[in-house]
């Protein structure tokens, strides 16, 4: 189907040096409605402010959801998504927990590449930069009634991005969080529901007041088995009587799905190494740092890709991780994986989509 499109008339200058994350935006938008009881068609236009009543539903209880994705363009010009279909089928999934309507998932995904399309020439090309794509589905009932909403906005904006951290892949200091808690099973934290991230704020801040980088999250019922490390997944590399294995915490619904995750699963596989999805005690995870059979430890994530972990502190102690610097797998994951999305390594699982041949 062929989207609506309005150009701006006020084109934007595009911004000169370091991009930073989600500073810029493009000079268009892609906005569908839900009202009446149907989703309108969607339209590409000029990006701007919303006009929202003071008593919007979603400025009050937080029904609202979102996505994070890349597109990349490679030195043919060619425009590159990553397993953008998973976002949508996530976003869609996403919607259904918090009670959104659903949506024609081919439709907003078109939408999503005719919009990328059209702000094309904003995708940057220097080195670990991308296009990050931001689709948000919230509540715009003028109603104070908690209750699901009877309309909704669909939108999608697009940021011109550099590297996630300003200071290179440094391996990050995390601090093991043992009060607050990200998500509960049974909760929202296993999709991408907007209120997760407020719920995730204070237990960030008391990492950074303590001089560590994030937190890392353990469950909610007895605070012993690893979730994940700020928003992203988090993989450990063990080796117990000379052989390797990876370590992730199951997803068990209180746990983000994560697309990246997905994958460096199937690339840690392929490579011949066990990957276990499991209950990862926290315990566990310190005694091997001491014991020298943790070998490495990294998250995972749409917007920094992969961060190595240098250093976790459990209980007042630093544990260090492979003397805090970057290892060996964490190494091959981020050069084959971000090698694949910038094109300088050939796709052969299916995960990248030209879309503007
Ligand atoms: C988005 C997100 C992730 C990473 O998911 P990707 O699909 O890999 O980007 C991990 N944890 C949380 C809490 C998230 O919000």
């Amino acid at each position: 189907m062929q989207i609506k499109v309005t150009k701006t008339q006020n084109p934007k200058t595009h911004p000169t040096g370091s991009l930073g994350f989600g500073k810029y935006f493009t000079d268009h938008m892609l906005v569908m409605e839900y009202k009446d009881g149907a989703w309108g068609e969607p339209e590409i236009k000029a990006y701007e402010p919303f006009s929202l009543d003071p008593a919007c539903s979603v400025l009050h209880y937080a029904q609202g959801v979102f996505e994070g994705a890349k597109a990349y363009k490679n030195e043919a010009g060619q425009i590159r998504t990553f397993r953008l279909n998973d976002n949508v089928d996530r976003l869609h999934d996403s919607c259904e927990r918090v009670c959104i309507p659903s949506f024609d998932k081919k439709l907003v995904q078109e939408g999503i590449e005719e919009l990328i399309r059209v702000d094309g020439d904003w995708i940057p090309t220097g080195e670990q930069e991308a296009l990050y794509v931001r689709p948000s589905v919230v509540g715009v009932e003028n109603a104070l009634g908690v209750r699901a909403a009877n309309n909704y906005l669909l939108f999608v904006i697009l940021s011109p991005v550099g590297a996630y951290y300003e200071n290179g892949l440094k391996p990050v200091r995390l601090l093991v969080e043992e009060t607050y808690v990200r998500a509960v099973r049974g909760g929202t934290g296993g999709h991408k529901v907007i209120g997760n991230y407020a719920a995730s704020l204070k237990a960030g801040e008391i990492a950074k007041s303590k001089g560590y980088d994030q937190a890392m999250w353990l469950d909610a019922f007895e605070h012993k088995y690893v979730e994940e490390v700020g928003a992203m997944n988090i993989f450990f590399v063990t080796k117990h009587k000379k052989v390797l294995k990876v370590l992730t915490p199951s997803l068990g619904g209180s746990i983000l799905p994560g697309i990246t995750r997905r994958s460096i699963i199937q690339m840690i596989k392929e490579k011949g190494i066990e990957v276990i999805e499991t209950a990862v005690p926290i315990k566990l995870m310190a005694k091997m740092a001491e014991n020298g059979q943790l070998l490495e430890v990294f998250g995972t994530g749409t917007a920094a890709v992969i961060t190595p972990v240098g250093c976790f502190n459990y209980q007042g102690k630093d544990r260090l991780v492979n003397g805090g610097k970057m290892g060996e797998l964490t190494t091959y994951l981020y050069d084959t994986l971000t090698g694949i999305q910038y094109g300088k390594i050939e796709d052969n699982r299916g995960w990248v989509k030209v879309i503007n041949e």
